[in-house]
């Protein structure tokens, strides 16, 4: 029996010293020290010896199990100095948070551009980025000598076709195809052969709006706009009507709406003035609606257009309107 321990003990020793991890060394101890160990199953039946045999493996089997515990921790000492954890799993770790993706902030602003005109009557209304000359230009009172088209030249397909320089094309396509009383709004993006800075882009995003019905005027245009800036910005935002001049539009205004970056102290992003051009309206032109067939005695009606990137520089406090199209999740991620 004595002679089968000493074996035993060699064996355990070997294992131990050699063992290369944590792992390994956990599968030695259950296999020399655990429960249904030879060690333990000698210990259970050492009852059965004679009393002086009992004392004599009794003794040697506490000695082996001392010694080969005092060994398994110098073992585990030695792997976890050399960076072997002490199992698989840290639970002091954080845990990974899942990475949840967010909205693009231009998109969470137009929901709720959307959600205000949705709440004073206005349905979606959407039509095709490449746009054909006439409801880019023509319809829109802005024939071919017309001087606003070198200002807002843009990207031809082809001699007819061209990226729309605006979404005032969907009021025409939309007044094509239905009858009064209309009331649209047309959200999407728009294309000028512009240089890029902080506030201009060649590409950007526009909201375009139009009412037309019998009896609209000028009033019911300022009205929903000061209702819609309102609920956007708050009841106390600093708002500025000033005359404008658009082909379509006659007559038509600019409105500025105080800077939310400075509320009015002056920043970059209002160029030190206070005040940020938003948005350009306008009782629509009689010449617009004789290119899509309406009677301009019988019909009249409104149409604004606004920056929806503006917008949104403007409530996320953004000072580089180009930031929204490089997709710098850097960015983004602030936001
Ligand atoms: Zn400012």
């Amino acid at each position: 029996m004595l002679g089968r321990l000493r074996e035993l003990g060699r064996d355990a020793t070997a294992a131990l010293k050699s063992a290369a991890s944590v792992v390994e060394l956990e599968s030695i101890r259950v296999k020399y020290l655990g429960r249904k160990s030879e060690l333990n199953q000698v210990s259970r039946g050492l009852k059965d010896l004679d009393p002086e045999e009992r004392r004599s493996v009794g003794r040697a089997v506490n000695e082996l199990k001392n010694e080969l515990g005092a060994l398994l921790e110098q073992s585990k000492e030695r792997l976890e100095s050399a960076g072997e954890p002490s199992s698989g799993l840290d639970l002091t770790l954080p845990g990974r948070m899942p990475w949840v993706g967010k909205k693009h902030p231009v998109t969470r602003t137009y929901e709720r551009l959307e959600s205000i005109f949705g709440g004073l009557g206005f349905d979606v209304a959407l039509g095709p980025h490449v746009e054909d000359d006439f409801h880019n230009f023509d319809a829109l009172n802005i024939p071919p000598e017309h001087p606003a088209r070198d200002g807002w030249d843009t990207f031809y397909i082809d001699d007819d076709s061209l990226l729309r320089t605006h979404t005032s094309p969907v009021q025409i396509r939309v007044m094509e195809s239905r009858t009064p009383p209309i009331r649209i709004i047309a959200p999407g993006r728009a294309y000028r052969n512009e240089t890029p800075d902080a506030s201009h882009g060649s590409e950007f995003f526009q909201l375009e709006g139009l009412y037309v019905d019998r009896g609209v005027r000028f009033g019911e245009l300022k009205g929903v706009l000061i209702r819609f800036m309102r609920e956007l910005f708050g009841t106390d935002v600093g708002l500025r009507f000033r005359a404008g001049f658009f082909p379509f539009t006659e007559p038509s205004t600019e409105v500025d709406v105080e800077c939310q970056v400075c509320h009015g102290s002056g920043c970059s992003v209002c160029s030190g003035t206070g005040w940020v051009e938003l948005l350009g309206a306008g009782m629509v032109d009689p010449r617009v609606f004789e290119a899509v067939g309406y009677d301009p005695e019988e019909f009249t009606g409104y149409a604004f257009g606004l920056g929806v990137d503006r917008i949104c520089m403007m409530m996320t406090g953004t000072d580089d309107i180009r930031l929204f199209l490089e997709n710098d999740l850097r960015f983004l991620r602030q936001i």
